[in-house]
Order: C-alpha cells, then structure tokens, then sequence
C-alpha cells in the first residue's frame, strides 16, 4: 500500500553484488507506504541473478537484458541509458537508487541525471586510486559520485574520500554497508541446500580454504599461479581441502579444470545461491578471494580471507586485521605460514567489523523519506 504522496523510487541493479547489496533496500522501501518501488535488472549478469532474487523474493518490474554474445561495456552502457529513459518516461520516478561500480551503475547514475532526476548511490566513496585498477570499476565509482544527489557510504573513511573530492557533507549519509544486512537476514532466515550440507559433513575435520576469483585483473598468469599454488598447498596439508564455486567466465572455467581438476580434496563447485555461499563462508578455516563484496562479508562473519589483489578500494577489511592483502607476497608462503601458526586465523573472530550493524538499508529508507 502506497499513500498518495508517495515518492517513486526506481531501483536499478544488473549484477549479482548489486542484487545482494540492494536486496534489503528494496525490502525497507516496499513496506514503507510513503513510497512506490520500481525495480529494473539490466541483466549484466543473467543466470547468477536468478537464485538470489528467489531468496529474497525480489520482483522485477523490468528487465533491460542487455546481455549479448561479445558485448562490450559501451553497449551495455548505451542499452541502459536507451532502456531507463523508457521507462522514466512511463514511470516518472522522483529517485533512481544505484549501488556501487558496475557499467549498469554508472549508466543507471548518468541516465537519471540526464533527466534531472535525483541519485543514490549506495556504497559510495569506494576508491582504489588506479583509475585503471579495477577496470572499469574504479572509473564508475569516481563518475557516479560527480553526478549523484544521495551518498550513502558504508565506512567513515568512504565518507572522508566524498568529502575531500569536494562532496557536500549534507548530501553525505554514513549507513554502513547494506551487504551485512543481507547476511544477516540469510543467515537468520535460510538454510543451507541439501549439495552443501552434505559437502561440509562430507568435510568434517578438515581445515576448509574456500576460493572465489573472478576478476578481469585477476585473468592469465595471477589466476593460474594462484591455483598452482592453493593446489600444492591442500595436496601437501593433507588436513585442508579447498572448494571452489567456479565463476562461468570462460576465462575462470578454462584454467580451473586445466589445473584443479580431479584432485584430491578440490571440490569445485557451479556458481552458488547466496544461502550456500554464505554457508560455505561460515564454515570455512580460511576464505582467498579477489571479490569485492568477499571483503566486506568475511569481517562480518569473522573469518580470515586472503584478498588475491593487487590493491583494495576496501582497506577497512585490511586495518581492521580480518583481511591480508597479498599482492607481490608469495600466496603459498602465506597459506604455509598460517598453517603452522594458527594465532591470526584464530584471533580475527573476535575483531570489530568495520562495515556496519546490518541496519544500512533502514537508514538509506529513512535518509529518502526526510530528504
Ligand atoms: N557469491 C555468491 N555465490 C558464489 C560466489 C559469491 O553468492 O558462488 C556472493 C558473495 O557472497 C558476494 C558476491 O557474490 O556477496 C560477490 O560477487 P562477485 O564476487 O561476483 O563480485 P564483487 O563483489 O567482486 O563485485
């Protein structure tokens, strides 16, 4: 039920973060009467979308599918901005929300400008400092914040970046991350798939690395180094075993069954439904992961990760001390080392997470509704 004067909000997402991430916002906005929610995927991701949207029980008012053979970033751009001004056209929303640095995002952000419609961005302020690391993320972040109404930033540091690229401070909002209120409601409110449930029981006793690697950067030589080496360490520790939900990117399918194939104690796995992710993240002795959204879970769950990165636009993960950054250290070295010395793995339970209370999306509904 929506009062008259309700203010229609478009919530835009196109990939599985941005679903996970805005989940509970779309959540806050239908039950609050004070506001019409208009829910548009691009469909930047397709068939990862699927599941996570069922958990939630998430409706999509309209899909764009951009997603072709070979796209490239600027038609998806293009098939966003063409598809949006649609349905501004039909809709005539007072608010279009986005969340984070996808091409979807950005384009999301630069259509409602356009048509001087105002912007949210959720999980503002995010910089890596390499406009070209991560691409094309780092660029879509720093464009959508040039031409957003709303900043929603999820940690302290996040707001002082806005604030220091001459963002006013009353279009600012420190929320925190909506990403540990998605975890906490799965977590509360779901269980594990049958497939999953066997698998930790099946894995009962070993110390379970968990690995996800997905990204562009991440392609070639780094990806195939790093499964080298996770697949010499769980073969020399014969107490480990790693599991891995394969990204479908032809680039992570290829190398992973040329190297990780039918080893022993190397359980991989199709992409996962948020609930078994989550799951698996919960139950593991160790997560490595080149994810973005892996960096603000794991302080939440108070597991350690190992960031297969370069750089990372999330430094609170590293200084809260959950999260090391392995850039040109050696991965094998550092997986040895925790092995035979325990006291980090052992001690990031305990640690403080940086990235919020699980009440964001709350704050973002409240933030829209006075403003
Ligand atoms: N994730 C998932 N199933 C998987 C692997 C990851 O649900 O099999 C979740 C993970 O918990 C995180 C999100 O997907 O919230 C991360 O997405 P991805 O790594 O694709 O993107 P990034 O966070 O790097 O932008």
């Amino acid at each position: 039920m929506t009062t008259s004067q309700a203010k229609k909000v478009i919530v835009l997402f196109g990939t599985r973060p941005e679903a996970i991430k805005l989940a509970p916002v779309i959540f806050e906005l239908k039950n609050n009467p004070k506001f019409e929610t208009v829910v548009v995927s691009s469909s930047q991701h397709t068939d990862l979308l699927k599941p996570f949207l069922q958990i939630f029980d998430i409706k999509v008012d309209y899909d764009l599918q951009v997603m072709t053979d070979n796209q490239t970033l600027n038609s998806v751009c293009a098939k966003v901005l063409k598809g949006l001004d649609e349905i501004f056209d039909k809709e005539k929303p007072d608010i279009i929300l986005v969340q984070g640095d996808t091409t979807t995002a950005f384009a999301g952000a630069f259509a409602g400008f356009n048509r001087k419609i105002a912007v949210g961005h959720v999980e503002a302020g995010l910089r890596s400092g390499n406009l070209h690391s991560p691409f094309p993320e780092e660029a879509n972040r720093r464009l959508v914040t040039q031409i957003a109404t709303f900043h929603f930033a999820a940690t302290h540091k996040n707001c002082k970046v806005l604030k220091n690229e001459g963002i006013s401070g009353k279009q600012i909002f420190l929320t925190g991350n909506t990403v540990v209120d998605s975890l906490h409601f799965v977590l509360k409110h779901c269980s594990p798939s049958e497939k999953i449930a066997d698998l930790i029981e099946q894995t009962k006793g070993l110390k379970r690395v968990l690995l996800t690697t997905h990204r562009r950067e991440s392609f070639g030589d780094k990806m195939s180094g790093n499964l080298l080496q996770l697949k010499e360490f769980v073969a020399k520790q014969t107490d480990t075993c790693l599991i891995f939900p394969v990204h479908p990117n032809p680039n992570v399918k290829k190398i992973t069954n040329e190297i990780l194939a039918e080893q022993e104690r190397v359980y991989l796995l199709e992409p996962l439904d948020y609930v078994d992710f989550t799951t698996l993240m919960k139950e593991a002795w160790l997560i490595t992961s080149d994810s973005g959204g892996v960096q603000e879970e794991a302080p939440s769950l108070g597991k350690p990760l190992l960031v297969l990165r370069e750089n990372t636009e999330r430094p609170e993960a590293i200084e809260s001390g959950v999260a090391k950054l392995v850039g040109e250290n050696s991965l094998s070295e550092m997986l040895n080392a925790n092995y035979k010395n325990e006291t980090w793995i052992n001690s990031v339970k305990k640690m403080p997470n940086p990235f919020g209370d699980g009440t964001a999306a709350k704050q973002i509904v409240e933030i829209l509704e006075e403003n």
